[in-house]
C-alpha cells in the first residue's frame, strides 16, 4: 500500500509535522490545505443561471456549483459548496478562482492537465477523479447553460 503525498493531503494530515523547514513538497501540501481549510468562492449564488452538482462515489466527494453569466459570455460570479477529500475541495476552490470573470470559450478549453498543474502536486490515477470533479461539474454546468439559451435567429 503506497502512501503518496496526495493521499496524505487528501486525509488532511497536518503539514510538516516534524517541525523542520518545509520542503518543496510541503509547500505544495500547504497550498492545497490552505484552499481546503479556507475555500475561495464558497457558498451558493441566488439567483444563479446554473445550479449543478455531481459526486465521485469512489471517494465520497461532492461538488455543487452555482454560477452566473453576463452579456459578454463571461462567468460573472461563481460559488461552490461540497464535501469530501482535500484534493476535491481545494481543486474546486482553485478552479472557481481561475474561471471567475473569464469567457466561457476560454473556460471550456481548460483541460485536466491544467487542473493538475493548479494543484501543483503529482496526482495518482485514483486521486485524479477527486482532482477533476469540479472541472466535470463546471463543464456540465456550461453545457446546461448553453442548452438553455434560445437558438440563434
Ligand atoms: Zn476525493
Amino acid at each position: 500500500m503506497t502512501d503518496g503525498i496526495e493521499d496524505r493531503i487528501a486525509r488532511g494530515s497536518a503539514p510538516n509535522p516534524s517541525g523542520a523547514a518545509p520542503s518543496g513538497e510541503d509547500m505544495y501540501r500547504e497550498h492545497i490545505l490552505d484552499h481546503y481549510k479556507h475555500p475561495r468562492n464558497f457558498g451558493v449564488l441566488k439567483p444563479a443561471a446554473v445550479d449543478h452538482e455531481a459526486n465521485n462515489p469512489l471517494c465520497g466527494d461532492q461538488i455543487r456549483l452555482t454560477f452566473n453569466v453576463n452579456d459578454k459570455d463571461e462567468i460573472s460570479d461563481v460559488k461552490f459548496t461540497g464535501r469530501g477529500c482535500a484534493i476535491s475541495q481545494a481543486s474546486a476552490s482553485l478552479l472557481t478562482s481561475r474561471v471567475k470573470g473569464k469567457p466561457l470559450s476560454e473556460i471550456k478549453a481548460i483541460d485536466r492537465d491544467q487542473v493538475v498543474q493548479m494543484l501543483g502536486i503529482p496526482i495518482s490515477p485514483v486521486r485524479l477523479k477527486c482532482a477533476l470533479l469540479s472541472l466535470a461539474v463546471l463543464r456540465e454546468g456550461i453545457e446546461i447553460y448553453e442548452k438553455k439559451l434560445p437558438p440563434p435567429g
